[in-house]
């Protein structure tokens, strides 16, 4: 403390009055406790028992992912026309209606979990505790959408002056193209979805190539609560052919994608060359996530958050940190501790429940990481990287931790589980003010974490850096639906926050009805 009081000039009033360790989740046994599977909504299987894991398990087994055709151009023609002729009808459903079938919906994943489960880590490779969190999510996202929907979406009464009356009122815009990845193939697919649903559009919704069957399932289950087949088609394949020629389409009237900058920029490209209206894009992309841990930062919360921030879901995350911005002053000491808890994760086959980090989604993704290893073994001073076991099967990437010279060496966004380490302070390092200007000069503004134990730091950080969501003294990842309302800025997407209560409205057409009375 003594040290810090030097450096950081803090009153030691607030040092002492703050907490000294993160606080307990008790209950939670090793390794749910450090890497997750935090409840959602309290309503799931509890997964510290073992006794209950085993239907997880079971279903893992039985999981089979069958393989689906891709649509071809024809058949994008046609859901695009049946799509078209429902608009009206469905827009004039009333909107209990619409948030019931959600309800509906929401009940019966509830009752899926293990299913689900057994396809997400079948399918996209994920560890079992992040499938259950996923299905968690999505079952908060048909219960937030369909609350939301009852709130937001009913017609709104102005005040006007006597003799007029004026009423607000929220629409469908008409079909709604869906365009989902693959490192959420059921929380972010359904999210879209089913907002787009709710708000009175028709949709096509075409998931990514690397995860079609989880979607499959999960239309399946969204017809059987009472969307109608006409309004929500699926389309499978690439973004390059499906997805543009869905895009591209006279009677796309607007889309909801969650992916790459680059591929949305395409995609704002291709609307804006298109006759006919402007159609709004809603788009979640990437982003070069920092976590600035300052001197007065408690150790051990920071590797803690640091581990799960950057290596959880194998770094797949949009959220996730990728740049750790660490005062100069406790930096060797944050480094040693970080190297040690990156040696204790565990990497290995996701159908073993002690395994923290699975492989990669694909033989693309395994390819594009290690071109930018490559680079940074040779630029960069290696901090720590995880053993991984011999003769695993899979696209593995060991979880790794580089130190840089300055945050201008971050050339992109690497999509996995590497992380780089910035210093910052001393006499060499930039000042606070320097490095928020640092980073929001990366030009991206998702995720932001702080790690401080100086009132008012955090929030003088959040004011003055451009991105969407601020974590203070925890993990930066998992936002939790309709409390942490989620998405960004600048190169990380258009907003609005997906399970957040401006997202339905972001939907919709307004029409303002004036009546002289
Ligand atoms: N909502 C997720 C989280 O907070 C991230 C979603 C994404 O990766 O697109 O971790």
């Amino acid at each position: 403390f003594v040290h810090q009081l030097a450096d950081e000039q803090v009153p030691i009033d607030t040092l002492l009055a703050s907490p000294l360790h993160p606080p307990a989740r008790p209950g939670l046994p090793l390794p749910l406790a450090l890497y997750g599977a935090e409840r959602r909504n309290s309503r799931g299987v509890d997964l510290a028992c073992q006794a209950e894991r085993e239907p997880l398990f079971a279903a893992l087994r039985s999981a089979a992912v069958p393989p689906v055709a891709e649509a071809t151009p024809e058949q994008v023609a046609q859901a695009m026309q049946q799509l078209h002729a429902q608009c009206e009808r469905w827009d004039a459903v009333p909107v209990t209606e619409r948030a019931a079938v959600l309800r509906r919906a929401g009940d019966a994943l509830e009752s899926a979990l293990p299913e689900f489960c057994g396809l997400l880590v079948r399918e996209a490779h994920k560890v079992m505790a992040d499938a259950v969190s996923e299905v968690r999510e999505t079952v908060d996202f048909l219960r937030y959408y369909a609350a939301q929907a009852e709130q937001r979406l009913v017609p709104l009464t102005l005040p006007g002056p006597t003799g007029e009356s004026n009423q607000l009122h929220l629409r469908g815009r008409g079909v709604f193209v869906c365009i989902s990845p693959w490192n959420f193939p059921l929380a972010i697919f359904t999210g879209q979805v089913v907002a787009a649903l709710v708000a009175g559009n028709p949709v096509a919704a075409k998931p990514a190539e690397q995860t079609p069957a989880v979607a499959r399932r999960m239309v399946e289950l969204l017809h059987q609560a009472g969307i109608p087949r006409e309004v929500l088609q699926l389309l499978h394949g690439p973004g390059e052919t499906v997805g543009a020629a869905l895009v591209r389409d006279a009677r796309c009237a607007g889309v909801a994608f969650t992916g790459s900058t680059q591929v949305a920029k395409l995609i704002q490209r291709s609307l804006a060359e298109k006759d006919g209206p402007i159609v709004p894009l809603i788009a979640e992309t990437g982003g070069i996530n920092a976590m600035v841990v300052d001197s007065t930062a408690l150790p051990e919360q920071v590797v803690d958050a640091v581990v799960q921030s950057a290596f959880r879901s194998a770094g797949q995350r949009c959220s996730a940190l990728r740049l750790l911005c660490v005062h100069d002053r406790i930096a060797d000491g944050v480094l040693e501790m970080l190297g040690g808890a990156m040696h204790e994760l565990v990497v290995g086959d996701t159908s073993v429940w002690a395994t923290d980090v699975g492989p990669v989604i694909d033989a693309e993704a395994h390819e594009g990481i290690g071109r930018q290893l490559v680079r940074l073994d040779r630029e960069a001073r290696l901090i720590a990287r995880t053993p991984v076991p011999e003769g695993l099967n899979g696209h593995y990437i060991a979880p790794v931790a580089y130190e840089l010279q300055r945050i201008a060496d971050v050339r992109q966004e690497i999509f996995g589980p590497v992380l780089h380490v910035v210093r910052w302070g001393g006499a060499e390092g930039p000042t606070l003010d320097a490095l928020i200007q640092q980073i929001n000069t990366l030009g991206y503004g998702l995720t932001l974490g702080v790690q401080t134990r100086i009132d008012g730091r955090a929030h003088q950080i959040a004011e003055r850096a451009r991105v969407g969501n601020v974590y203070v003294n925890r993990n930066m990842i998992g936002a939790v639906v309709g409390v942490q309302p989620f998405g960004g800025e600048g190169l990380s997407g258009t907003g609005p926050k997906a399970g957040g209560p401006h997202y339905l409205p972001r939907f919709c057409a307004e029409q303002t009805v004036t009546i002289n009375t």
